[in-house]
């Protein structure tokens, strides 16, 4: 079996009702793995869960909000089973910081930095007391480590990811969970296309080394390395997937 295959893996991945989310959600499916999709829209999430099945895969869906502890607690039997945890729910609320309101910055905090924190302490719980360990995937963004206007309560909150990653990576290595972190650049989805179609967006793409966004699919190699063995002595790492944009000139 090559080492990348996930057969006999449970994969949580939470955010999975579209996006980033439900692609991860389908390439660990490919990999092999009995994938377990969280989100808060249970439509959406069933169609996610039901395509991935209808392609041959394992798929179950759960409803969950990682802003909530009762939610995450509801999620237990699930987060019981699980040697991989795709940490990848996230939202931002973009504005200039001078005007960016409190329900805002608690909205995104909340999620992105608490939700990452409860879902990682309670899949790490449950990994410690069934002693096979696992991994923790935290999807960052190039935004936590550079900086860019009107997204001030996300980039904090993805910095945030990044040191819980490495913090956590220290903790719990002696438990044999590794944790690492994907900070993807500027990607083209369904969602965003139109943006890139214009005048800003493409001013946005020719600072990029590459010229170009990049695809879900190229998220596909750094999530399936650092979901099985083939990193088996990774932890604490980052990995940027951003067509060189972090190296961009100053
Ligand atoms: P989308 O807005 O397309 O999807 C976000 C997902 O998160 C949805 O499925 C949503 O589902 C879920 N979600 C939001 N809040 C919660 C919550 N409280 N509990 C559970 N699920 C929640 O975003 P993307 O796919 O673009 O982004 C996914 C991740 O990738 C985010 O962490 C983002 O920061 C990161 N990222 C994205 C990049 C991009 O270019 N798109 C670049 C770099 C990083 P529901 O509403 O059903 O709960």
């Amino acid at each position: 079996m090559s080492r990348w295959k996930l057969e006999g893996r449970v994969a949580l991945v939470t955010g999975a009702s579209g996006g980033l989310g439900a692609h991860f959600a389908k390439v660990l499916a490919e990999a092999g793995a009995e994938v377990i999709v969280g989100a808060r829209r249970q439509e959406a999430l069933a169609d996610v869960a039901g395509s991935i099945v209808a392609a041959g895969g394992k798929c179950s869906a759960i409803a969950l909000d990682v802003s909530d502890m009762a939610s995450i607690s509801a999620a237990t039997p699930a987060l019981e089973r699980v040697d991989i945890l795709v940490n990848n729910a996230g939202i931002v609320r973009d504005g200039p910081a001078l005007s960016h309101g409190e329900a805002d910055w608690d909205a995104v905090i909340d999620t992105n930095l608490k939700g990452m924190f409860l879902m990682s302490q309670a899949a790490a719980r449950a990994m410690e007391a069934r002693q096979k360990g696992g991994s923790i995937i935290n999807i960052a963004s190039i935004l936590g480590l550079r900086q860019a206007g009107g997204v001030v309560s996300y980039a904090v909150s993805k910095s945030g990811a990044i040191q819980m990653t490495k913090t956590l990576a220290l903790e719990w290595a002696r438990l044999g969970i590794r944790v690492n972190a994907l900070a993807p650049g500027y990607l083209e989805t369904e969602l965003n296309a139109d943006f890139w179609a214009s005048e800003a967006g493409k001013a946005m793409i020719r600072r990029i080394p590459q010229r170009r966004l990049g695809n879900l699919q190229e998220l596909d190699g750094p999530l399936l390395l650092l979901a099985s063995d083939l990193s088996s002595y990774m932890t604490g790492s980052v990995i940027e997937v951003d067509g060189g944009h972090l190296v961009s000139t100053l």
